[in-house]
């Protein structure tokens, strides 16, 4: 794992990158994976093929602890959905939610995955 945005290896328990002092996972200027220079909006790692758009743990610029929190709350409703940009996904939850309340054991699915950083926003799937 390396630093996003001064291309620093980095562990895998550091919040922090010490040499830039930038939250891990921030920054577009380095491929998180392969630690390379990429171009900002570069879609993939020309080094490594790592898509750098949709890395684990991004929650397209949301802050987790946030998120978390919403989840937790409104997450029946779909609402760290809509703020994911996610909208199909947030419908989904409010229907299932009201009909039968499928919809909040969807919302802690994506809580556990938001708390461990397996959530992963698909920018293919954005209505
Ligand atoms: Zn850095
Ligand atoms: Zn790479």
């Amino acid at each position: 794992m390396f630093c996003k945005n001064c291309g620093e290896p980095l562990n895998d328990n550091q919040a922090i990158c010490v040499k830039c002092g930038v939250k891990v996972g921030d920054g577009n200027a380095f491929c998180g994976n392969c630690g390379k220079p990429v171009e900002p909006n570069a879609e993939v790692c020309l080094n490594c093929g790592v898509a750098l758009k949709k890395a684990a743990g991004d929650l397209a610029g949301q802050d987790k602890i946030v998120m978390i929190l919403i989840c937790l709350f409104l997450g029946g409703l779909g609402i760290h959905n809509f703020m994911m940009g996610e909208t199909k996904k947030g419908v989904v939850k409010i229907v299932t939610t009201f009909l039968c309340g499928v919809g909040g054991i969807l919302a802690l699915i994506d809580l556990i995955k938001i708390a461990t950083n397996k959530y992963v926003v698909d920018p293919d799937k954005l209505i």
